[in-house]
């Protein structure tokens, strides 16, 4: 068989934690499998990376950026292959630019696009051990470019598909999936299945556990994932496209506390208004969330929206730019310490209420909904980032979750 195995920062955090993963690794290679490992950096070394860049230069280019985060998993896989080779197993660790995983031009969010796997095949054969970074790419400037934060997951899971491998475990801090984030809601349980598609909104809307293109991308190519503890033998969460068990009316609670609103009061009640708004923000890739837009009155009318928490301040800056001219509004307001809550359930499209439950759960504990906005599988609440783990807990108590 051949298996790929990703761990997580913390599964790497220190000497002990190399050690472990990398005898879960040869018990595998020692079983006659083939082994390709993917590995995040050690413990929190890239928010540490981010912070020396931060200290030296606040507007630090994203090529700069990504040319040392990817500096990380170049230590944590070079620190792997010694571990194994330590313990008597033939390995070797691979970067982006030695395997040749070839990604879109765009730094700090660039997609894979191809890998090449003949060097991969040929240190298998070799009956090595494969130790490649996650979250890293390179890209037709032979630069390093990064995945998005969490990216390695997606490193792991586009390996899996382009080795056809018979299995892809993403080992990390938690047994598995849980109906909440195991952190703030203590009630959540872990989940034995889930679909592609309800993981998928739920990484989306905050569930950090995957990176949301990981579950595209394993959607795409079939691959399905086992997510589980590092730590521990519990088997895990596995994540397909069909589930057995009959679906639950609500399967998961997230939350994103890195949102921020941005209202902009007193545009003209006109056709094109809402386009030209919009325009400006897609012209520099600004992503928006949920969008609210009042009744027109006296001409005029005021549109509101969600944005990522890091972009805030340049779509500000923009839409500032072209306040006077091509908006004519009055003002733009920000608001900052939102957070996004979320139910996600393939079973609410057929039932009715669900969303009812969950306002009402939130009215119980007092807190006020500032947005709303529904699709077929999700009810998603804008609020009081201060509120978020009352909520949480409230929600994901309404829905029974713990119950099994
Ligand atoms: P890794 O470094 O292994 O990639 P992450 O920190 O990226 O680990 O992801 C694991 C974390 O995701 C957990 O520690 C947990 O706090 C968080 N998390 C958020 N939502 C969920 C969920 N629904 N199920 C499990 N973990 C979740
Ligand atoms: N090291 C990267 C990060 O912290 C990628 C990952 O962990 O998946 O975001
Ligand atoms: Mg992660």
């Amino acid at each position: 068989m051949l298996i790929v195995k990703k761990f997580g920062g913390t599964s790497v955090a220190d000497k002990e934690r190399i050690f472990n993963v990398a005898r879960r690794c040869i018990e595998d290679y020692k079983n006659g499998n083939e082994v390709v490992v993917v590995l995040s950096a050690m413990g929190k070394q890239t928010d540490v990376l981010l912070a020396q860049a931060k200290d030296i230069n606040p507007n630090a280019s994203k090529r700069e950026l990504d040319m040392l985060l990817t500096t990380g998993e170049q230590i944590s896989v070079a620190l792997m292959a010694m571990a194994m080779d330590s313990l008597g197993v033939p390995a070797v660790s691979l970067n982006a630019f030695q395997v040749a995983m070839h990604t879109t031009s765009v730094y700090s969010n660039a997609r894979l696009k191809k890998i090449d796997t003949d060097r991969i095949k040929n240190e298998l054969a070799n009956k090595k051990i494969v130790i490649v970074t996650g979250f890293q790419g390179v890209n037709k400037f032979d630069d390093y470019t990064t995945l998005g934060r969490g990216g390695s997951d997606t490193t792991a899971v586009a390996l899996a598909a382009a080795l056809h491998a018979d299995k892809c475990e993403i080992f990390t801090d938690v047994d598995g999936v849980f109906t909440a984030d195991p952190r703030i809601v203590k009630n959540a349980r872990k989940l034995n299945e889930i679909t592609y598609d309800e993981m998928l909104e739920l990484a989306t809307l905050g569930a950090g556990v995957l990176h949301n293109r990981s579950v595209e991308m394993a959607k795409k190519y079939g691959v399905e994932l086992v997510v589980r503890s590092s730590l521990n033998t519990t088997e895990g969460t596995v994540v397909k496209e069909e589930v057995k068990m009959e679906k639950m009316l609500v399967s998961g609670v997230a939350c994103d506390r890195n949102a921020a609103r941005i209202a902009v009061i007193g545009l003209e009640d006109q056709p094109g208004v809402a386009f030209k708004l919009f325009n400006h923000l897609a012209k520099y890739n600004i992503n928006v969330d949920i969008i609210i837009q009042s009744i027109g009155r006296d001409g005029t009318k005021d549109i509101s929206f969600t944005v990522d928490g890091d972009k805030v301040d340049e779509a500000v800056k923009i839409l500032e730019r072209h306040r006077e001219t091509s908006l004519k509004c009055e003002k733009i307001d920000v608001e900052e310490s939102i957070a996004k809550v979320s139910i996600v359930g393939a079973g609410m499209m057929s039932n009715a209420g669900v969303a009812a439950k969950m306002f009402e759960a939130l009215y119980d504990v007092g807190v006020n909904i500032k947005m709303i906005s529904t699709s077929e599988i999700r009810v998603t609440v804008i609020i009081d980032d201060v509120h978020v783990d009352k909520a949480m807990n409230a929600v994901h108590e309404s829905f029974s979750l713990a119950d099994f």
